[in-house]
C-alpha cells in the first residue's frame, strides 16, 4: 500500500485536535493507495475510548469522493494514549470487510501508525499491512 504524505499529516493534526477524544475520519484513493484523508464527526458516547463515525458525515464523504473519482478504501482513527493497535472495542464493532483501518497512537512521539485490512473471513480479524509514503 502506498499512503500519500498529506493524508498522514492530515490525520496526525486531527488526532493532536481532538485530544482527549478519538478522532476518526475517511480514507479515500484507489485500490493501492490512500491519497486522501477526510474528518468525520466522532459520534461516540465515549470518544476518549472508541469511535463512531457520524453517518451524515460518512453519506456526503462517499458522494463527494465518488464525484471526485475517488473511493472510500477505508477508515482511520486515533488512539490518544494507547498503541496503535485494535482495541476490543475496534474488533467487536468492525464491520466493513476489506476496507482498510489505519490507526494513529499519539502514545509515543512522533505518532505511530499501523494500518491494517479487515478480513472477512472473522469477526474483528484484522491484518496488518506494510506501507510506504509517497508525495
Ligand atoms: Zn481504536
Amino acid at each position: 500500500m502506498r499512503v500519500a504524505r498529506v493524508a498522514l499529516q492530515s490525520i496526525v493534526a486531527h488526532a493532536r485536535e481532538a485530544v482527549p477524544a478519538e478522532c476518526c475520519g475517511l480514507l479515500l484513493g484507489r485500490d493501492t493507495a490512500i491519497l486522501e484523508a477526510l474528518r468525520t464527526r466522532n459520534i461516540a458516547d465515549e470518544p476518549a475510548s472508541r469511535f463512531l463515525i457520524d453517518p451524515q458525515d460518512h453519506f456526503n464523504g462517499r458522494r463527494d469522493a465518488r464525484r471526485r473519482g475517488l473511493d472510500v478504501v477505508g477508515f482511520y482513527h486515533s488512539h490518544p494514549r494507547s498503541p496503535a493497535t485494535p482495541s476490543e472495542t475496534d474488533r467487536a464493532e468492525a464491520s466493513y470487510a476489506d476496507h482498510l483501518y489505519l490507526i494513529i497512537s499519539l502514545a509515543v512521539d512522533p505518532p505511530d501508525v499501523a494500518l491494517f485490512r479487515l478480513d472477512d473471513g472473522g469477526r474483528g480479524n484484522f491484518l496488518r499491512l506494510p506501507f510506504v509514503t509517497v508525495r
